[in-house]
């Protein structure tokens, strides 16, 4: 696996991707997921001009993120966030991208606010409705899009975040992809400042998520191999 020549093959793709759906290719930013990744892989990611990660866990991330202090990477946390690693998250990422409830919306904000920042966040919405995930329902979505506008003195609402159900068929996931686009467009006719961002699209299904109006495609392996 080389890191370089997977993340050069990736641009060729969005490339194709934007311009099969008129899109200009500079407004899809690629988010390197690396999750279980050694520092090495990271680097490497790193000298191929790559500054945008997510990582899963706040405590895997508190053991890497102290290496790439002043580099100009930009960390967002893409897993569930509990209330107890709130103020630890927020020291460490440039963004929570997978917000899913009032309660902790509440905790980040106070958080926040004590630690005088401004933290962009996401909201994670469970697009298929699937029980055993995270995710706000999209029913519930309007009332958390309000809680979250209530505290934008200390939280900046940038967009959604979702991970549709798994499918052999990447083109399985149209539907879910188009209809969270939906909801942000929604979600946008009642607003004065439209929320701009969705981040969605992985490895296998990135192109049709880029069809669908993706701003923020999340890599893991595409980039790094297989995980362990
Ligand atoms: C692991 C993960 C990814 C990346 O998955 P790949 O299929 O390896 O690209 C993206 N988003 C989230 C939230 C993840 O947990």
């Amino acid at each position: 696996m080389n890191v370089r020549e997977n993340i050069a093959r990736i641009h060729e793709r969005i490339r194709q991707a934007a311009h099969r759906s008129r899109r200009d290719p500079t407004e899809i930013r690629l988010m390197a997921v690396s999750k279980g990744c050694s520092l090495k892989s990271i680097e490497e990611a790193y000298e191929a001009g790559q500054r945008l990660y997510g990582e899963n866990r706040v405590q895997e991330a508190a053991a890497k993120l102290p290496f790439f202090q002043n580099s100009g990477c930009e960390w967002h946390l893409i897993g569930h966030l509990q209330s107890n690693k709130v103020r630890r998250a927020i020291e460490l990422f440039h963004s929570i991208d997978s917000l899913d409830s009032e309660k902790i919306l509440r905790k980040v904000s106070a958080v926040a606010s004590e630690l005088q920042r401004r933290l962009p966040i996401f909201l994670e919405v469970n697009i298929g409705e699937e029980p055993q995930k995270t995710g706000v329902l999209p029913a519930q979505l309007k009332s958390l899009v309000a809680a979250a506008d209530s505290l934008a003195s200390s939280i900046e609402l940038m967009g959604l975040m979702v991970i549709p159900p798994f499918f052999d068929q990447p083109e399985q996931s149209r539907p879910y992809f188009r209809a969270t686009r939906l909801l942000l467009d929604e979600i946008n006719r009642h607003r004065a400042t439209p929320l701009t961002q969705l981040s969605m699209g992985m490895t296998h299904d990135f192109e049709v998520a880029i069809e669908e109006g993706t701003t923020i495609i999340r890599l893991g392996t595409a980039i790094f191999g297989p995980r362990a």
